[in-house]
């Protein structure tokens, strides 16, 4: 589905991500770990293309084809979706119809606001005064919408309550085109049948209660530095730090 071969990427002249390689398969979830300022949004944002990440070596191949120099909305006609951190305030432009742009004609913008709680807000301008939750449930819409083949979120739980994570949680899934799974209760393998992936960037791992992920990366000084399995890295991670969880790796 992805595949970053030796992916370096500079930000205003400043050579933020060195080497980066990374192989995510048709189905799988990956997620990221890392502390503040290590490269992880650079790393989504230099996938999905975003200007003032620069290139500076190596490929980005996706589905087979290689899009390192593709522009932002042919990579999103491709397949690929994000939700970044801070997304603009968009005046002027209603939710309903960014919805209609991300899905084209036929998608139900009832039925997916529904999903995300975002009925009352549909004909507001996207982001406009909305909080925090109210605009990672408003990005999620929309990509409800796109129906990605991957599907990558920056921090998604971050300024969420803790109701609200479950409805980010579950969309995330619908996206993921996974069975839904409440917190706490047993997850249906169904592997055969899985196509769509994604890459998620999380802090807390809250997300991971929804979203079941199947291997983990730490990104330390633009680089990744270890990979493995998502809960025990986390686990790893809360009790001894960073610097600790990638000495254990060494
Ligand atoms: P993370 O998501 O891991 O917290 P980021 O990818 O956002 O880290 O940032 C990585 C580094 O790149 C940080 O040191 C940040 O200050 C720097 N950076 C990001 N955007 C810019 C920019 N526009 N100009 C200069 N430096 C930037
Ligand atoms: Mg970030």
């Amino acid at each position: 589905m992805l595949k970053l071969e030796n992916l370096s990427v500079a930000v205003n002249g400043r050579q933020i991500l060195h080497d980066v390689n990374l192989h995510i398969k048709p189905g799988e979830v990956h997620v990221l770990f890392g502390p503040n300022g290590t490269g992880k949004s650079t790393l989504i944002g230099a996938i999905m293309g975003f200007a003032r990440y620069k290139i500076t070596d190596g490929k980005i191949y996706f589905n087979g084809q290689e899009i390192t120099n593709l522009s932002v909305d042919e990579r999103a006609r491709r397949g690929l979706g994000v939700m970044i951190q801070r997304p603009p305030t968009l005046r002027g432009l209603s939710v309903r119809e960014i919805v209609h742009i991300c899905g084209k004609n036929d998608v139900d913008v009832e039925l997916l606001a529904d999903k995300t709680n975002m009925l009352e807000f549909l004909d507001r301008g996207v982001n406009d005064g909305f909080s925090g939750g109210e605009i990672k449930r408003s990005e999620l819409l929309q990509l409800m919408a796109q129906q990605p083949d991957l599907l990558m979120l920056d921090e998604p739980e971050s300024g969420v309550d803790i109701e609200n994570i479950a409805v980010v949680g579950e969309a995330a899934n619908y996206i993921l085109e996974r069975g839904s799974k409440k917190k706490g209760k047993s997850i249906k393998k169904c592997r055969t049948n899985r196509h769509k992936s994604g890459l998620i960037i999380t802090h807390t791992g809250h997300i991971l209660e929804y979203v079941p992920a199947d291997m983990a990366h730490v990104m330390y000084n633009g680089t990744l530095s270890c990979s493995g399995n998502p809960q025990e890295m986390l686990s790893c991670i809360h009790q001894k730090g960073y610097e600790e969880c990638i000495n254990c790796a060494e």
